[in-house]
């Protein structure tokens, strides 16, 4: 959990200091995450949920609400509303009994906009759509005053109860609140505030076909729940001044709105919008593709909700936007499976090797520690055999200058096991490739010691043919290829930047045996090979599915260490 030692102070924790020395909201600190569920939780959504959550846990009595903003009803569902629980859950926060929904304040929202009425604050506009569009001007232009504007509060009254009563179809009419035409802020020229929408909602069923818009529902469902402190993202700055007119107009509790900087993240989009398309176009398997930036995709993945919470920490909050790099993400993951991933050796693509010298049928196991950085993570064995599979890569019969890996005479050290000398090179007559190698080993080197103080340069990560289990491996690169310093690729036609190479599937893998019994979920540092988990779908016991979580190489400590900063 984020602590406040970690955490370093930011202009968000600093006001919410400053509020409570003047006991502005009587020493509470009250916040909420408020997604609307039209989608699943993405990494974006994690830097919000992480502020929110943990800015509450840091104050005594401090709290968090997860409210479900649901006003939409033609774009969101019940599957949605489940994920977003589980994946608030699995990152490791708890509302305890603060899990709201903005539709259950539908019938209060709707007295306060009879209040507005009453007030002469609203109004109904019978202008279409596009002409209320066509009135509201521009940026450079003030907006015109609907004809509308001036009906009486009875005649706006009795309307806006015949919109709810259902007397209207769609588009007909909308309510308004009645603010200043000539703002300069486009937000405050009358903004709409209901509209009637003829759709049953996932939880009012059809008791309402007018729903409030968000920004009204918003400010209330914040003051409702007496909300001290709405953090939200910046997009949201030029909205601030509806959200206060309307708190201060109906005299309610007055949250406060604070705007800090979304989370970008480069070779990936994070707009839901987005990410429906994908899964909708079938670019990726669903909402859980391990490609996927959502949460449920990362799980899927292999990420830890610890790494992504170290993540957020380590972004920081402030008001300035910026894309973030995808390797501090993967800096972030590395370092918290390289203290709990237990390594196992699999060989991805397969060579068979033939120890002449050891004698067919027997079989012996090696000791292999499970984890160099945590003792207490013990040991395991590991069963040797006279055929043995090594990484193809691993050979090379004509080896460049700088290979230390096998090669025709070359001895190397299997690892945890003994060395072995490659003495012959078997090739498939017709095609020329390697099929076997015949090699021999050293019963000298057995358990690791140094014959003769013979030294070797390679050490070889290797299954034994006989007992490893058959394994299916995806490797997953970037949803996106992204060039350095573009815009926001949510901005741009992301379809075109799809990276045509997100997945690779390699089926005929082996590995160790007790990688065969995975556990689906479980993750492993694969030795040389980067890190792994056992899909938690198509992964069985006995048949196991790995995803490629992330590779060893961390191109994020390389940058901080040549900039100086030292890896972390
Ligand atoms: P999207 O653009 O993905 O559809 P959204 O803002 O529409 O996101 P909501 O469900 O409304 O999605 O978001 C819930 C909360 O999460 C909001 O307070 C929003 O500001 C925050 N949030 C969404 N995306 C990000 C992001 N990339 N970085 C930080 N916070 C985010
Ligand atoms: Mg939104």
């Amino acid at each position: 959990m984020t602590s406040p030692d970690t955490s370093s102070s930011d202009f968000i924790r600093n006001i919410i200091v400053a509020d409570l020395q003047s006991n502005k909201y009587d020493g509470r600190v009250v916040t909420r995450f408020p997604p609307e569920p039209n989608g699943y939780l993405h990494i974006g959504h994690a830097k919000s949920i992480c502020l929110n959550f943990g800015v509450a846990g840091e104050y005594r009595g401090g709290v968090c609400h997860l409210r479900f903003d649901d006003t939409n009803p033609t774009r969101e569902d019940v599957e949605y509303v489940n994920s977003i629980q589980e994946d608030v859950r699995w990152l490791g926060f708890d509302w305890g009994p603060h899990l709201y929904y903005a539709s259950d304040y539908f019938e209060a929202l709707y007295q306060f906009a009879e209040q507005l009425i009453r007030e002469g604050k609203a109004y109904v506009d019978s202008l279409s759509a596009a002409e209320i569009r066509e009135h509201r001007g521009t940026l450079t232009e003030p907006g015109r005053e609907s004809p509308y504007r001036t009906r009486s509060v009875e005649e706006n009254l009795d309307l806006f109860r015949r919109m709810r009563a259902g007397e209207f179809a769609d588009g007909a009419h909308v309510l308004r609140a009645k603010i200043d035409m000539a703002s300069p802020n486009l937000n405050m020229r009358d903004p709409t505030i209901y509209r009637i929408r003829w759709a049953a909602h996932h939880r009012t069923g059809d008791d309402w076909c007018i729903y409030p818009m968000y920004d009204y529902a918003h400010a209330l469902s914040d003051s409702i729940e007496q909300i001290t402190h709405s953090l939200c993202t910046l997009e949201f700055e030029d909205h601030r001044p509806l959200y206060d007119w309307t708190l201060e107009e109906l005299d309610v509790y007055r949250s406060q709105q604070i705007e800090f900087a979304r989370l970008n993240l480069t070779n990936t989009i994070m707009s839901k919008r987005r990410l429906l398309e994908l899964v909708q176009g079938g670019h990726v398997s669903g909402w859980d593709d391990p490609r996927m930036p959502t949460l449920s995709g990362l799980r899927r993945r292999g990420y830890t909700p610890e790494a992504i919470r170290n993540f957020c920490d380590h972004i920081g909050i402030s008001k300035r936007d910026t894309v973030v790099d995808m390797a501090l993400l993967e800096h972030c993951l590395r370092e918290d499976l390289n203290r709990r991933a237990p390594r196992a050796m699999a060989i991805l693509h397969p060579l068979k090797v033939v120890i002449e010298n050891y004698p067919e049928g027997q079989s012996q196991e090696f000791e292999a520690v499970n984890n160099p950085e945590d003792p207490a993570m013990g040991s395991r064995k590991v069963p040797f055999s006279r055929e043995i599979y090594i990484e193809r890569d691993d050979f090379r019969e004509n080896p460049p200058s700088r290979f230390f890996r096998l090669a025709p005479g070359r001895e190397v050290r299997l690892r945890y096991a003994c060395y072995i000398t490659c003495r012959e090179v078997v090739k498939d007559p017709q095609t020329g490739e390697v099929t076997e190698l015949r090699c021999t080993y050293d019963p000298e080197s057995v358990g690791g010691s140094s014959p003769d103080g013979r030294r070797v340069r390679g050490t070889l990560h290797w299954v034994s043919a006989p007992h490893s289990c058959p394994a299916e491996v995806r490797l997953y690169d970037y949803l996106l290829l992204d060039r350095d310093g573009e815009e926001p690729a949510d901005n741009r036609d992301f379809i075109s930047l799809l990276n045509p190479n997100s997945l690779e599937v390699l089926t005929g893998c082996r590995v160790e045996p007790s990688l065969g019994e995975a556990a689906p979920g479980g993750r492993y540092q694969f030795e040389r090979q980067g890190y792994f988990c056992a899909d938690s779908v198509d992964s069985k016991p006995g048949a196991p599915v790995f995803n490629r979580t992330v590779s060893l190489r961390d191109s994020w400590a390389r940058i901080e260490q040549s900039q100086g900063r030292g890896g972390g």
